[in-house]
């Protein structure tokens, strides 16, 4: 089977990968879509991310849908030819942080295609993966595979949204608004936020993020002091997401943000300079998010019933043989939003 395989920094190859049977409690998958990731990116330009470089080969790819293929012994509740959306969060169930409903901090996590440790976890992008049953979310007759593919990024939205806190009637910025920050904007539309305003750089993603439910959309490559306005009475913003991994971002954040109101860090930008003065001086409070858990079974709850729309968010399909320009296509963002992986189950449907 085909598999999309990182070797190192620009040496993406479609290597031929042997296929797994599936063991007790496991589903044997054929993978349909797999969405390119901004960590996925970060394997493919630098080799990694901060402290976390890859030391071997790693298949990439973590936001997959698929068709189950087979089923392991003992398995209830699923068929084969059933389609599923298939959350990349396997934690081990055991450790302090899982035992505390804290999934995402699992001192024992093997998520898809991450080499935060070694060996590393190898990832979703072949054409057929064998996972734990509980990793496969039944998907409702109709909904589009590709899709179901974005269950991954919403969930990581959506979780972002429950470390923000309530929402309901908030003003709320969203800087950056690539996939994730639409996916944000959809979250919190849904939530009942008041007010949502995103900024980016390119207009392709203010597009987007227009579709996906922005009441007002900031270009702060053409208009550099577009936020100005908001930072009158000490700010204008009850939250604010930071979802570009800019650390001028997360700074120009604690003008516009309320005093005592919340920044939540999404975005991985890397080692930002903070004004603490000024943090403190507010009272503001600097959450982090990372990944999410339970959230995956909302997200799939929420594209199966149809409450979100998060088809402007795909814009661009591509074949797996054709892997190494979907990565290129991905990196260029005034063209791409979310690049998906097509391994050639089903048409797109979007
Ligand atoms: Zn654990």
């Amino acid at each position: 089977m085909k598999a999309v395989i990182c070797h190192a920094p620009k040496d993406l190859r479609v290597d031929a990968l042997d296929e797994e049977q599936p063991g007790p409690g496991q589903l044997q998958v054929r993978v349909a879509f797999g969405g390119i990731c901004g960590s996925d990116l970060h394997y493919f330009q630098h080799g990694g991310f901060g402290t976390v470089r890859l030391k071997e080969p790693m298949a990439l790819g973590h936001e997959v849908s698929g068709v189950v293929s087979a089923l392991g012994e003992g398995v209830e509740g699923f068929t084969v030819g059933q389609r599923v959306a298939i959350s990349p969060s396997r934690p081990c169930f055991k450790c302090r942080y899982c035992q505390q409903g804290q999934h995402n901090q699992c001192l024992d996590m093997r998520f898809y295609g991450s080499a935060m440790r070694f060996p590393h976890i190898q990832g979703a992008f072949r054409e057929k993966l064998v996972i734990e049953s509980h990793q496969a979310h039944p998907l409702r007759a109709g909904v589009s595979l590709a899709i179901a593919a974005l269950a991954e990024p919403l969930s990581v939205g959506l979780h972002a949204i429950n470390r923000a806190g309530g929402v309901f009637g908030k003003q709320v910025l969203v800087t950056g608004s690539g996939p994730i920050g639409a996916m944000l904007i959809a979250g919190l539309r849904r939530a009942g936020a008041a007010r949502i305003v995103a900024a980016d750089l390119s207009d392709t993603a203010l597009a987007c993020a227009r579709a996906m439910g922005a009441d007002e959309t900031l270009n702060l490559a053409t208009q550099p002091d577009a936020l100005a306005p908001y930072a009158k009475d000490k700010g204008q913003f009850d939250i604010m997401f930071e979802a570009s991994g800019s650390d001028r971002a997360l700074r120009a954040g604690l003008d516009v943000v309320v005093p005592r109101g919340v920044i939540v860090s999404v975005g991985m930008g890397g080692d930002a300079q903070l004004p603490m003065t000024q943090l403190a001086a507010k009272e503001l409070e600097l959450r982090g998010t990372f990944r999410f858990h339970p959230e995956f079974a909302v997200a799939v709850k929420f594209i199966n019933e149809g409450l979100v729309d998060l088809r402007p968010v795909i814009s661009h399909v591509v074949r797996v043989q054709d892997a190494v320009q979907a990565f290129e296509l991905a990196c260029d963002k005034t063209k791409a939003m979310k690049v998906q992986i097509d391994f050639g189950v089903e048409p797109a449907g979007i």
